[in-house]
């Protein structure tokens, strides 16, 4: 048995080693490092793939969000709100825009953003919403476009965790993650269901005017060079990123396919144990897990993971603290205490290895270890 990661992520790269190689090395002849058409051709091919009129690349996630928010005119003193059971990025680029992060709990089973409570916490000062697509599936859409609507707000969906998922909505009508809310932020970070080999990320738009604004902001706010007409950021990929993402981009179905493949090995192994939830499935989006998550419930989260660990499996805890109570974001308003599920959440889960390459070995020792703590 080939020893087990969280990710494989060298695994993933020598099926498609010849392809990138060559892909890098023409970059490295054409001297085009930063933008230009490998960056253009990939736009426009995760533009068709996510069904959405614009996608601008940008050097990572994080400051996609950040982008996204600058773009729709977010200032001091709005609101924004969004989950706090999820990876600090997001809540970090509300605070350094000197917005107020506002926390919404999630809902227990799907870990994503609770439409009842984001409801509960609109304010006159509220400006948008950001659901998570937490672990790979997409947050409640309809409802969170719902509320959006009625109270006009923005929704800003932070994707870096779910692309390629499908999301059904009320009328029947299939949309992939990224192209439901005003704009939507992703991830290229290595390990993120679409990586590449460093950092990138990218905005997704149906609004040309906002598309315009997005590339503008980018490129240190000017669409003439030295000319600026709005305060920017520099946020740009490199062309060598762009030329992997193209080709990982054409094998991200058969990944997804993959990543299920192993969680429904999982689910069947772990459907009759007590002290287990397996991951709920929503019942509109379908699941790209980015992670597969248990929640292990009886105060047995920590064993277990040192069990697993003891016999070579890593297990991680995305994540341990929620936003909330961060040193960095805690606030009067968001006591202990005061997001129920998520404070829970956090004692209760546990992501299992998973990746593209999990071998059936592996996932037959990954499950008889979990099963030997519970005997
Ligand atoms: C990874 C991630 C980000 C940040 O992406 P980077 O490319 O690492 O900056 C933002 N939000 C979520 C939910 C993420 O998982």
């Amino acid at each position: 048995m080939k020893p087990i990661q969280m990710v494989d992520l060298v695994g993933q790269y020598e099926k498609i080693k010849p392809e990138v190689d060559v892909a890098v090395q023409g970059i490295m002849g054409s001297a085009a490092f930063i933008g230009g058409p490998e960056v253009k051709a990939f736009e426009n091919e995760l533009s068709e793939f996510i069904g959405v009129k614009n996608t601008i690349a940008c050097a990572n996630g994080t400051d996609a969000l950040q982008i996204a928010m600058m773009a729709l005119g977010l200032e001091r003193g709005d609101e924004v709100i969004t989950a706090s059971f999820t990876f600090v990025a997001t809540v970090e680029v509300v605070a350094l825009l000197g917005i107020t992060p506002v926390f919404a709990d999630v809902l227990p089973g799907t870990f994503n953003l609770d439409p009842a409570d984001v409801e509960r916490k609109i304010t006159p000062r509220t400006k948008a919403i950001i659901p998570v697509h937490l672990f790979g599936q997409t947050a409640d859409m309809d409802a969170i476009m719902a509320i959006a609507e009625m109270h006009g707000l923005f929704v800003i969906e932070d994707n870096a965790q779910a692309i390629g998922a499908v999301y059904t909505r009320k009328d029947g009508t299939q949309r992939k993650s990224g192209s439901i809310g005003h704009i939507a932020s992703t991830s290229f970070f290595p390990s993120k269901n679409l990586g590449c080999y460093g950092d990138g990320g990218a905005l997704f738009t149906n609004d040309d005017e906002l598309a315009k604004k997005v590339r503008r902001i980018c490129n240190h706010g000017s669409d003439t060079r030295y000319y600026h007409e709005v305060v920017g950021v520099n946020s740009r990929l490199d062309a060598m990123q762009a030329a992997i993402l193209r080709i990982k981009l054409k094998h991200l179905s058969e990944y997804d396919a993959a990543r299920n493949a192993a969680a429904t090995f999982y689910d069947n192994a772990f459907k009759d144990l007590k002290d287990i939830s397996i991951p709920e499935r929503s019942p509109n989006s379908t699941h790209v897990f980015h992670q597969y998550t248990l929640k292990v419930t009886g105060g047995h989260r920590d064993g277990l993971k040192k069990h697993l660990e003891d016999r070579g499996i890593p297990a991680m805890i995305y994540y341990p603290v929620p936003c909330h109570l961060q040193s960095a974001y805690k606030t009067a308003q968001f006591p202990e205490g005061s997001l129920p599920i998520t404070e829970k959440l956090t004692l209760e889960v546990l992501s299992l290895p998973m990746s593209t390459e999990l071998e059936n070995d592996q996932l037959t020792h990954i499950t008889n270890a979990v099963k030997s703590f519970f005997q």
